[in-house]
C-alpha cells in the first residue's frame, strides 16, 4: 500500500493513529527512505517495485521531457518500464497480481489492473482511457460494485473506491500480491501545506482506510501467510513562489514565442520541465558545445539573483551521477519555499497560486522530506527500526520476503527487518 506523500516527518503523528501504531508496534519499519531523483511519484514507485534507479528503469519524472504543446505525456504505462517488476516476477512465478492506480502500471497484462491515468491530451476521455489501460471485466465489475464511492474525482472518494476494491480482492483471496496507491494525502499537501491541518485530517483517514485493509487480511484467515506494507514516496516542503523556467530561457533567446499570447513555442534550443522542486532541461542540438556554454552561462546568471530562486545548477555528468538517465542536459533546483512551472508567463518569478502550497521533486534527503515504511506480517521481525534505507533496498527486500527474483535489483536486503527463516532463504 503506497501513501503518496507519506514522509518521516509524518513519523510522531502515525504512533498516535491506531492502525499505523498497530502495524508499526508488529512489524519493522524504516524511518528515513531515501528516494531517487527527482523525488516525484512516478520514479519512486518505479524504484520500489524494480529495485534501480532511473537510469535503469526509464521512469525518469513523471512525464517525459519534451515541449508539452499538447499536454504532457505521462508514464501511464507499464511499456515505460524498461526492466521487470515485483508484479511481472509475481506473475511470473504463478502468483496472482492486482495493481490499483499503481503508477506506470497501465496496459500490463493481468486480469485486475485498475490503471492510474487521467487525459491530458486533446480528445482523450477518462473512461475510455482506464478501460484500455485496465482490465476491461475488472474495472467494470469494480464499478458496478463500488462506483457509487466515487461521485466525482475527489481523490478522498478515488482513495475510498480504492480501499473497497483492496479490501474485496483480500477477503475474496483473489491475490497473492496487491499493489494500491492513494492519493488524497499527497494532493492535500500540495493544496494546503505540508504540516497544514487538512493534511493531518487525510492522515487519520488513511489510518481508517489502513483498518480496513488490516481487517479484510483478517477476514481472509490467511493472516499468518500475509505481510502488510505501507510506504510512502516523497515529502512535501511549504512553497510561496513560482519560477516561470521557460520564460527565463526565452529572455535569454533561448526560445522564440508567437501566436495568440505568445504562448505557443515557436522555436527552441533550450527547453525545460518543470519536476515541482526541481527542473530538467534540454537541448536542441545536444552535441552543440557552443550551445552547451551558452545555455550553462544563462543559468548562471539567472541563479546570480537569489530572487530567481535557483539553489543548484546539475550539469549532465552530475545528473549520470545521480542516475537520473541521459535525457536532460541540465537539472536546476529550486531554492526552499521556490517550485517550478513549465509554463510561460509574463514575468521569471510569480507568487504561488493560493491553492498550491507544498512541491516536492527536490534533490533526495535524509530528513524529515524522505519517505516513510512499515511493513509487519509474515517474514518481518516485531518492533524493530532501521534509521534509513534506500526506495531501492525496499524493492529490493520485497523481492527476498516474496522468493522472487528482481533482474535488475541493486539495492541491499535489509535484512534486520526480516525474521531468521526469510534471513536465511
Ligand atoms: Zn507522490
Amino acid at each position: 500500500m503506497s501513501v503518496d506523500g507519506l514522509a518521516a516527518g509524518d513519523y510522531s503523528l502515525l504512533r498516535e493513529l491506531p492502525a499505523f501504531r498497530r502495524l508499526m508496534e508488529t512489524g519493522a519499519r524504516v524511518r528515513r527512505v531515501r528516494g531517487v531523483y527527482p523525488t516525484l511519484t512516478y520514479p519512486q514507485h518505479a524504484s520500489l517495485v524494480t529495485g534501480t534507479y532511473p537510469d535503469i528503469h526509464g521512469i525518469t519524472a513523471n512525464t517525459r521531457l519534451e515541449p508539452e504543446e499538447n499536454g504532457p505525456h505521462w508514464f501511464w504505462y507499464r511499456r515505460n518500464l524498461r526492466v521487470p517488476t515485483l508484479y511481472d516476477a509475481a506473475a511470473s512465478a504463478g502468483l496472482r497480481t492486482a495493481t490499483l492506480f499503481w503508477p506506470s502500471a497501465g496496459g500490463r497484462h493481468s486480469a485486475r489492473v485498475l490503471p492510474e491515468i487521467i487525459p491530458v491530451r486533446p480528445g482523450e476521455h477518462l473512461f475510455s482511457l482506464v478501460l484500455q489501460a485496465g482490465s476491461p471485466r475488472f474495472v467494470l465489475g469494480m464499478l458496478l460494485r463500488y462506483g457509487y464511492l466515487l461521485r466525482g474525482l475527489r481523490r478522498r472518494n478515488l482513495d475510498n473506491f480504492t480501499c473497497a476494491c483492496a479490501c474485496r480482492l483480500i477477503r475474496r483471496r483473489s491475490v497473492d500480491l496487491l499493489l494500491l496507491h492513494l492519493l488524497d494525502l499527497d494532493a492535500t499537501r500540495h493544496r494546503y501545506g505540508a504540516a497544514s491541518s487538512e493534511a493531518r485530517e487525510v492522515l487519520h483517514q488513511q489510518d481508517r482506510r489502513l483498518a480496513r485493509i488490516l481487517a479484510a487480511v483478517e477476514h481472509s484467515g490467511r493472516s499468518d501467510r500475509t505481510a502488510v506494507v505501507v510506504t510512502g514516496d516523497h515529502g512535501h516542503r511549504d512553497v510561496s513562489a513560482r519560477i516561470h523556467i521557460n520564460s527565463a530561457l526565452e529572455r535569454a533567446g533561448l526560445q522564440v514565442r508567437g501566436g495568440a499570447g505568445a504562448s505557443r513555442l515557436v522555436r527552441w534550443e533550450a527547453w525545460a520541465q518543470a519536476c515541482d522542486g526541481s527542473a530538467r532541461i534540454r537541448l536542441s542540438r545536444r552535441e552543440d558545445a557552443a550551445l552547451r556554454r551558452r545555455v550553462a552561462a544563462a543559468l548562471t546568471a539567472l541563479q546570480g539573483d537569489p530572487a530567481n530562486g535557483i539553489a543548484r545548477i546539475l550539469d549532465r555528468g552530475q545528473l549520470l551521477a545521480l542516475r537520473a538517465g541521459e535525457e536532460a542536459d541540465f537539472a536546476l533546483e529550486a531554492s526552499p519555499g521556490y517550485f517550478f512551472s513549465s509554463r510561460s508567463g509574463p514575468e521569471v518569478v510569480t507568487a504561488a497560486c493560493p491553492n498550491y502550497r507544498a512541491a516536492h521533486g527536490y534533490l533526495p534527503a535524509d530528513d524529515d522530506y524522505s519517505a516513510f515504511f512499515v511493513a509487519a506480517g509474515c517474514g518481518f521481525r516485531c518492533g524493530v527500526e532501521l534509521v534509513k534505507a534506500g526506495v531501492v533496498d525496499l524493492g529490493t527486500t520485497l523481492a527476498h520476503v516474496l522468493s522472487l527474483t528482481l533482474p535488475a535489483a541493486e539495492g541491499r536486503v535489509l535484512s534486520e527487518l526480516l525474521t531468521e527463516k526469510e534471513r536465511t532463504l
